[in-house]
């Protein structure tokens, strides 16, 4: 089960003076092996379906479109597609993209209402139009004339969930534990690589709120030469400083995955003048090397790592 932040926060608030990284003893290579890399524990069923897809049809793109629907149907997974969290209306608004990074390909959808499958509605924005973000209405009615099926996206877990948060006087905002994105990158053995993440967003967000998901650059970056990176936690920590495209460069000059979203995070951290802990940021990258790793801000961030002897749970830890 997905770890609640809310549980970390105690813990959190202690070590904030002395430690604000959830960090990753990963910065490993998946040599001449099909990788895939996902946020969160619901990422590695993702990963795992990610890797059957490629050993079966050999497009990482299909890989990565088939791995990211299975967080999308799973109603468990309370922070993306089907069972995702609405927003404060109770309306479950998703937002998604997709990259290739052999073309330089890419397509996103925000607000997306009724569809549960927004990553496969952005693959084909990325695919059938010349264009590269679709919106709202607009998704909808593009996801419509291809043919996508439509189906109710609130449970009515999260039905009681919203009128319980909505009857609180006065309305609390959204806090920073209810909410996740799958971001999915992935690699095939020549060296292609890919991504995507998709995501119900901040929960009880204003209608209409776009997060960091959707956001190239932002919520993901894929770059065919040099790696991908994705993101996963407040997306306006994220979207205000391109945090993807930024691990990706500092990737092309020559940093580790890992120390790439660390220093990315330092960044953000130093130019907004807050602590880390305060940020609620988490990234993961891969590079063309196959090699993988990731930092965050939460304590219960981990990652889920598929190559073809691995499948696995990262789990972050704290440093001093
Ligand atoms: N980044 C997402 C957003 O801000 C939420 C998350 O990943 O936790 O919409």
């Amino acid at each position: 089960m997905k770890i609640d932040r809310r549980e970390f926060a105690g813990g959190l608030s202690a070590l904030a003076a002395t430690s604000s990284f959830a960090n990753f003893a990963c910065s490993q290579t998946a040599k001449n092996q099909p990788l895939f890399v996902a946020t969160w524990n619901f990422g590695l069923p993702a990963c795992k379906q990610s890797l059957e897809t490629l050993l079966k049809t050999g497009s990482v793109l299909d890989a990565i479109e088939k791995g990211i629907n299975v967080a999308e149907a799973d109603v468990k997974v309370d922070s993306v597609g089907v069972g995702g969290a609405p927003n404060a209306d109770g309306v479950v608004q998703l937002d998604a993209c997709f990259m290739d990074g052999e073309t330089h390909g890419a397509g996103s959808v925000a607000a997306l209402e009724n569809y549960p499958h927004p990553i496969s509605v952005a693959r084909r924005v990325m695919e059938k139009t010349k264009h590269v973000l679709l919106v709202g209405n607009g998704a909808a009615e593009f996801a419509k004339k291809q043919g996508f099926k439509t189906q109710e996206l609130l449970t009515e877990e999260q039905r009681s969930k919203w009128q319980a948060w909505k009857a609180k006087q006065p309305v609390e905002t959204s806090t920073p534990a209810n909410h996740d994105t799958i971001a999915l990158v992935g690699m095939d053995t020549n060296g292609h690589i890919a991504g995507g993440c998709s995501t119900s967003g901040l929960a009880y967000k204003m209608a209409g709120r776009v997060g960091d998901s959707p956001i190239l650059g932002s919520g993901l970056y894929v770059d065919g030469e040099i790696g991908a990176a994705g993101a996963t936690g407040i997306g306006e920590n994220v979207m205000r400083y391109c945090g993807s495209f930024l691990i990706v460069e500092l990737m092309r000059s020559g940093m580790e995955p890992e120390a790439a979203c660390r220093a990315t995070i330092e960044r953000i951290a130093k130019h907004d003048k807050k602590s880390p802990a305060d940020l609620h940021i988490n990234f993961l990258a891969i590079n063309k090397q196959g090699r993988w790793g990731a930092a965050g801000t939460d304590a219960g961030f981990e990652i889920a790592v598929v190559t073809a002897d691995i499948a696995r749970l990262e789990k972050s830890f704290l440093v001093k």
